[in-house]
């Protein structure tokens, strides 16, 4: 499944950041297409949907979608050189499909900073120029190889070495290469060469318990992520951590003296999964409300693999039902009722929230 690597300077709070996903994680023994391993944290994604459909379906059971976050350590300026833990560092940032940058955006002289002073976007500047210099190394290396096949007249090696020739300035400026404009194409022929900036990014604004507002950190570091299109979620990682640790009931009570609806991981963990490019889609029956998750883009069949590989298979027609529709009419029986239960065939490009029945072969 799908990874969200949480990066970062050292000492920004990446480590209680984690832990705090990870208290609140789940048992990875119950998931067993997920990785068990010390620095991934399995959590489920939380959804006031899945609520509201078991309010009308009453089910006995509830399984809501879930995403992998995993704690990378050791990103030091150099690592592209591979100085810190460098080498090891982007090898693991390789096996993930989206990036998270948490960066300090609180004050405190009891906490050292690396480089000195807080200051986020000279962070995300070294942070930055480390994965660029790291993917222009790797576009370096396939230039050499692809070149040797692209003179020997191999067309597709051709196709690389011009987009690899056009990219290479732009990384060369510490530039990223999500931000170059690839087409589908384009992401295709990379594909082989595992670079690091073309994964999707989100920055964490790591701020004080009162630096939501009137916080010129914060502030810059939106400016900046607006600039990039990339979102940017501020929480308190200090205080996420504590919230983690408490029981259910004194959560509420908690989160309720604070003025708060939720904790600040759930909206972390909300645009985790959206940066990843995932979806759900509902199963809705007495037995069990359920998320699935799929690809933004998928179509009837492929939602319907998530499942069973042989619903994608012997795949006839999706009956589909917007969520809206779901919970405005009341439940399955009614919305059929009123005329909202649709019949999908192949083509189908599901929408996030579809309540969905498949039809298949065996
Ligand atoms: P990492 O090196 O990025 O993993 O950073 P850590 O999570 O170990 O945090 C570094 C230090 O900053 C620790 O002493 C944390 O207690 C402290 N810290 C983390 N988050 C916050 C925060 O939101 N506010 C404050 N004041 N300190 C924090």
């Amino acid at each position: 499944s799908l990874k969200c690597g949480i990066v970062g300077l050292p000492n920004v709070g990446k480590s209680t950041l984690f832990n705090a996903l990870t208290q609140s994680g789940i048992e990875a023994a119950n998931y067993p297409f997920c990785t068990i391993e010390p620095n991934v944290g399995i959590v489920e994604v939380p959804d006031p949907r899945m609520d509201a459909l078991a309010a009308i379906v009453k089910p006995q059971k509830m399984q809501p979608a879930i995403v992998e976050f995993v704690d990378i350590a050791g990103l030091v300026a150099g690592a592209s050189k591979g100085e810190g833990l460098g080498n090891q560092f982007l090898a693991n940032i390789r096996e993930t499909d989206a990036i998270v940058n948490v960066v300090r955006c609180f004050d405190d002289d009891n906490i050292v900073h690396v480089s000195g002073k807080v200051d986020p976007i000279a962070d995300i500047e070294t942070i930055g120029t480390e994965l660029a210099l790291a993917d222009l190394a790797s576009v370096e290396k396939a230039l050499i190889r692809e070149g040797k096949r692209a003179k020997a007249g191999d067309k597709d090696a051709q196709k690389l070495v011009a987009l690899l020739e056009k990219l290479l300035p732009h990384l060369n400026e510490g530039k990223p290469v999500r931000s170059f404009g690839l087409d589908a194409d384009d992401k295709a022929l990379l594909r082989p060469l595992f670079l690091l900036t073309v994964k999707p990014a989100m920055y964490v604004a790591n701020v004080a318990e009162d630096g939501f507002d009137d916080n010129p950190h914060l502030q810059r570091l939106r400016e900046l992520a607006a600039k990039e299109n990339a979102p940017v979620v501020a929480l308190c990682a200090a205080l996420e951590s504590e919230i983690a640790e408490l029981e259910a009931g004194e959560k509420t009570e908690f989160l309720a003296e604070m003025g708060l609806e939720e904790p600040g991981l759930n909206r972390l963990i909300r645009a985790g999964y959206d940066l990843l490019g995932l979806q759900t889609y509902f199963t809705a029956g007495v037995k069990e409300v359920r998320a699935w998750t799929i690809k933004k883009g998928d179509t009837a069949p492929q939602a319907a693999g998530v499942i069973h590989t042989d619903f994608e298979r012997g795949f006839i027609r999706a009956q589909v039902i917007a969520y809206e529709d779901f919970i405005a009419l009341g439940g399955e029986a009614k919305a059929k009722e009123a005329g909202k239960m649709r019949a999908e065939g192949k083509e189908y490009v599901v929408r996030d929230g579809d309540v969905i029945h498949f039809l298949f072969n065996v």
